[in-house]
């Protein structure tokens, strides 16, 4: 593989790339360092996000590095590192479900108290359960909500009805998107264009 300044070189192979099945659907996001060898490998094209065209490993390489673009460099060569490769084969999109993860579901959520509305962080939001587990109520997606500690004391060991408490949204289980994993600050910009929910936290 090209070399470069070794502590940027990991830095740069290690962010991540959004992997597209060959319908142009994101199924996966995986490393740049795994995505070229896929590219290498000719099980994937890499696709250039200003206007879509796809390129083989070697056409890549031909490619001039846009200025101030992250890349790749050697003394021989200047590689721009992908942020989106298509997959050549692979046609069908996985069919996961979104594990019920307290850590997820304070995704699903987005930090934000499902009674009043106010955003908190983690300390102050605990997981409540809509109908109370001593009436029956289960640990689902369906049954659990964030609430903030006002509202989860306000609620108690009540339902919505006897605590005249409602819900922002019923909750549910979330989509799985290939995000799931990632925290907001590790998405590039340019995957929005293959993606039609845009939503930033709540996308699992
Ligand atoms: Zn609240």
């Amino acid at each position: 593989m090209v070399a470069c300044d070794p502590p940027r070189r990991a830095e740069l192979l290690d962010r991540a790339t959004l992997v597209l099945n060959r319908s142009w659907r994101p199924v996966h996001v995986t490393t740049v360092r795994r995505a070229l060898c896929m590219v290498f490998r000719e099980a994937a094209r890499i696709v250039a996000t200003d206007t879509l065209s796809t390129f083989t490993f070697e056409e890549w390489l031909e490619q001039p590095v846009p200025h101030g673009a992250p890349a790749i460099r050697s003394p021989s060569l200047r590689l721009q590192v992908p942020e989106v490769v298509l997959l050549t084969q692979y046609d069908r999109v996985p069919c996961h479900e979104a594990p019920f993860t307290r850590r997820n579901l304070f995704l699903r959520d987005d930090y934000t108290c499902q009674y009043c509305g106010r955003r908190c962080t983690t300390d102050h939001l605990s997981v409540d359960h809509v109908l109370p587990r001593s009436r029956g109520g289960g640990t689902s997606w369906e049954n659990c909500v964030l609430a903030c500690v006002g509202c989860n004391a306000r609620k108690a060991d009540r339902t919505l009805k006897e605590a005249g408490l409602r819900l922002l949204r019923p909750p549910t289980r979330p989509r799985w998107t290939p995000y799931l994993t990632l925290r907001p600050s590790q998405r590039m910009e340019s995957w929005s264009k293959f993606t039609t929910d845009r939503r930033r936290s709540a996308n699992m």
